[in-house]
């Protein structure tokens, strides 16, 4: 975040004030829990936010006109869109609204396409970037390793999937019809869950010398939280896990305000040839 303060501090002296959108529609407790971490970390560097917050009804026509009023304000830099949407939005259609410029969470067709092309095209999503960032800053090295996935969601497990196929790893992406879950993880040098289901990995899918990376977060309790990996039993088990709260989520909130940062950077030195 050190690095982050700095950034944003150069920026500001250019008299460019990194600015993020979150479009948020209704109340979810986890979309509550992630703007209120990013609101505070963002303030904290000198990142300015604007919520805009939607009915738990609203249109898809509401949501696209929202984004694209978004895309016109040239003192927002990047916009970050709550997933799920609920079910009145059509988020194909939603998605497409949103210029890539400022999509500093991928999920637009054409950052979609930079990570599943391997290129850099825009923005990769952030949570996936943040695990193979924690990878790369524990030394873990993908190239060669046996990787299992749990979850195939277009936000978590299929672009971490890409990503990780494009460091060389063999990867294996399970979901809720795959049959042998315990074999595919306990055959892994590494696993990676992201299945959204409070502690569903307990030990048994664990050996020695694995490296575990818990997407998941899941209220647990009175104001905790755990992930999608029984951390008790897995940590008892394996090399190394990441802890629920403060791995993965944390890191997610980085990247993204970085990817904020790089926006405004990117789109201060377009404004300076157009002029
Ligand atoms: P999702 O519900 O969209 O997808 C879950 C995936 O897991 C699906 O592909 C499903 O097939 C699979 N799955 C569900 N139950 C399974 C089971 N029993 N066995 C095998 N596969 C199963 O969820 P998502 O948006 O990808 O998020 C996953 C988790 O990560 C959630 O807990 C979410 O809150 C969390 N999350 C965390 C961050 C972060 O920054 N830490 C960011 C995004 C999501």
């Amino acid at each position: 975040m050190e690095r982050l303060a700095v950034k944003s501090q150069e920026l500001r002296e250019k008299r460019v004030f990194p600015k993020l959108a979150i479009v948020r529609a209704g109340e979810r407790p986890d979309d509550l829990s992630y703007e209120k971490s990013v609101l505070k970390k963002a303030d904290s560097i000198g990142i300015r936010v604007q919520v805009f917050t939607l009915a738990e009804n609203c249109g898809t026509e509401e949501v696209a006109m929202l984004l694209r009023l978004i895309n016109e304000d040239q003192n927002i830099h990047g916009t970050l869109l709550f997933s799920p949407m609920p079910k009145t939005v059509n988020e194909e259609i939603v998605r497409r609204a949103l210029i890539p410029e400022k999509d500093v969470d991928g999920i637009t067709p054409q950052s979609g396409y930079g990570v599943f092309s391997g290129r850099r095209i825009g923005f990769p999503p952030c949570t996936p970037e943040a695990c193979v960032r924690m990878m790369d800053y524990y030394g873990i090295e993908p190239d060669g390793k046996q990787i299992t996935i749990v979850g195939r969601s277009m936000v978590v497990g299929r672009p971490l999937a890409m990503m990780l196929l494009q460091r060389n790893a063999t990867v294996t992406i399970c979901h809720t019809h795959t049959k042998d879950l315990k074999e595919r993880c306990l055959e892994a040098d590494i696993v990676i869950a992201a299945a959204g289901v409070p502690k569903l990995l307990n030990g048994e899918y664990f050996r020695e010398g694995q490296v575990v990376l818990d997407v998941g977060i899941h209220p647990d309790g009175e104001n905790g939280f755990c992930g999608d990996v029984n951390y008790e039993e897995a940590s008892a088990i394996c090399a190394d896990i990441t802890p629920v709260p403060g791995g993965v989520g944390n890191v997610t909130t980085a990247v993204l305000l970085e990817h904020v940062l790089e926006a405004a950077e990117q789109q201060n030195k377009w404004r300076d040839l157009e002029e």
